[in-house]
């Protein structure tokens, strides 16, 4: 049995991890819950899975789960900072799914701590990619993929070397050539260009293949999900950024491939489920039989593969340049595209200004380093102001003129 600890109990990472819980309810023990705001569901899971213990991000909520837990004997610690500390209790794995930048401060503790960590909190690796691989490689961590691609490429890699590559180190890459992270395209794969300043956040968050929590899900319209996994990619497995290549694959039966010296190919296949991916963290180096529904090529039919286009896509290029100029760039655009797509979300700016305001945040690159969770932060900080100043700016200014019939800007 393994002990987990699920950073973003809550949200969708968290969900389907509980989900493969209740599919294998003797191969796991539930010790740690921590979730950001949400009381009734982290109360009503912490009822169910008897952790020792659950954490609340939001102190103005933890007295309603006092409340629900009263009697429980389950304890609860409220504030960032108590849910930061959860992540060094020591457990089997600790699944960060926290979302944003949000997720880091658990991410380094636990590493920190030497601890084995499920890492779907790209957004991490992202801003504090060094810290991160630097602070597991001294404690003798281990960080394991949860992004189906990473995961894939993961696969891929283990088939050629063994269990005895530490995932941690930087990676014996000698043999491979480069890899292939693949991408559904998002919802607006097809839709006319000209129409794109009239995508409402409704439109975007409907992802036609994933579900997904709504943050990501708007990456993934933008394609700027992909610019993330590519940065995390490199991270992971020690990758320059040439030796990462994308291709839109509309089916995503296919999520990643290793390209070697000698020609040969590995890939992995699996069905559009994140279950797959993060029971392959939560059993590795073993496999875990969850039930999944089987991959179905027959009635696929056909697969199909493409390049990323540039002018749909202008995140994912944003995203490129950050890796390609390195420094404090990716977690500049990390922080700006957070703020960028809560504003979309809440209607402040139309779904085109999300890769503008990225793009003014890194042409205005706020002075800063990425060498501690402190100087990541302050960063982080600095960037986010700078987007809201431009978010603000363009709803200032689309506020003079006449909203569209679908509500964008
Ligand atoms: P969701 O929005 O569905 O869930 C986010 C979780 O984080 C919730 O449990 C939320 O709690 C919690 N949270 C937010 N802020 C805080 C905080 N300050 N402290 C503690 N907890 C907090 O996101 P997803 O599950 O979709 O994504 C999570 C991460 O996984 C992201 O980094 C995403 O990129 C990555 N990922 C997600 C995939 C997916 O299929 N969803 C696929 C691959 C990667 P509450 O509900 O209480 O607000």
């Amino acid at each position: 049995m393994k002990s987990l600890t699920i950073l973003g109990s809550t949200g969708s990472i968290g969900t389907s991890t509980l989900a493969l819980v209740d599919a294998c309810p003797d191969a796991f023990d539930v010790k740690v819950l921590v979730a950001g705001s949400n009381t009734a569901l982290l109360a009503e899971q912490a009822l169910k899975y008897r952790p020792d213990i659950v954490g609340l991000a939001s102190t103005a909520d933890a007295a309603a789960l006092r409340e629900a837990l009263a009697g429980s004997g389950i304890e609860v610690a409220e504030g960032e900072d108590a849910c930061t500390e959860l992540a060094r209790r020591p457990v089997d794995v600790v699944i960060a799914g926290i979302v944003g930048l949000a997720g880091l401060p658990g991410v380094l503790a636990a590493l920190a701590c030497g601890q084995t960590v499920a890492l779907a909190n790209k957004e991490s690796l992202v801003s504090a990619g060094a810290l991160a691989m630097a602070t597991a490689r001294r404690h003798g961590a281990r960080l394991l993929p949860v992004d189906s691609e990473h995961s894939a490429i993961f696969q891929c890699w283990l088939g050629w070397s063994g269990h005895q590559k530490d995932v941690t180190a930087p990676s014996a890459n000698g043999s491979v050539d480069r890899i292939c992270l693949t991408a559904s395209g998002g919802p607006f794969r097809m839709r006319d260009l000209d129409s794109f300043s009239m995508i409402t956040p409704e439109e975007a968050v409907k992802h036609p293949n994933w579900s997904m929590g709504q943050k990501i899900s708007v990456d993934s319209a933008t394609m700027m999900n992909k610019g993330l996994e590519v940065i995390e990619a490199a991270w992971l497995f020690d990758l320059s950024p040439q030796s990462i290549e994308v291709l839109i694959h509309p089916q995503v039966a296919i999520h990643g491939l290793v390209y070697f010296h000698d020609g040969s190919v590995i890939g992995q296949l699996g069905t559009a489920d994140m279950k797959t991916p993060i029971s392959y963290a939560l059993a590795w180096p073993d496999r875990l039989d969850w039930c999944p529904e089987p991959l179905d090529l027959l009635s696929m039919g056909r697969l199909e593969f493409m390049p990323v286009d540039p002018d749909r896509y202008p995140c994912f290029s944003l995203a490129r340049q950050a890796l390609a100029e390195g420094g404090v760039m990716p977690a500049v655009l990390n922080a700006a595209n957070e703020v960028a797509v809560a504003a979309f979300l809440a209607r402040q700016i139309g779904f085109t200004d999300i890769a503008a305001v990225v793009g003014h945040c890194l042409d205005h690159v706020p002075e800063g380093d990425v060498d501690s969770l402190e100087a990541v932060i302050a960063v982080d900080g600095r960037a986010r102001d700078l987007a809201k100043t431009r978010c603000g700016a363009i709803s200032q200014a689309a506020s003079t003129k006449p909203l569209s019939p679908a509500g964008g800007v």
